[in-house]
């Protein structure tokens, strides 16, 4: 296994670089967030970030360009995430 070649994402709200296997990936389509399907435009959130919702969703109003009850549902979110 090269470790070197491990895929590098940012995390949108602090913007940490972290490894993409340890990073919340999420997509967000009409107002409906949702673990990342593998089609359309995709985020990632540290698991530091994920603690903090209320700091998150403001980054996840600016990701999805609008407005919803994106706390609630990050929450759900990261709920299936951690039993994963
Ligand atoms: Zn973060």
């Amino acid at each position: 296994m090269n470790l070197k070649n491990k895929p590098i994402r940012s995390c949108i709200v602090c913007r940490v670089r972290s490894e993409q296997n340890i990073m919340l990936r999420l997509q967000c389509n009409d107002k409906t967030l949702s673990i990342f399907s593998g089609k359309g435009r995709s985020f990632y959130l540290c698991s530091k970030c994920c603690e903090d919702n209320k700091k998150s969703v403001k980054s996840i109003y600016r990701q999805c360009k609008n407005k919803a009850e994106y706390e609630e549902q990050l929450k759900e979110m990261i709920e299936i995430w951690k039993t994963k």
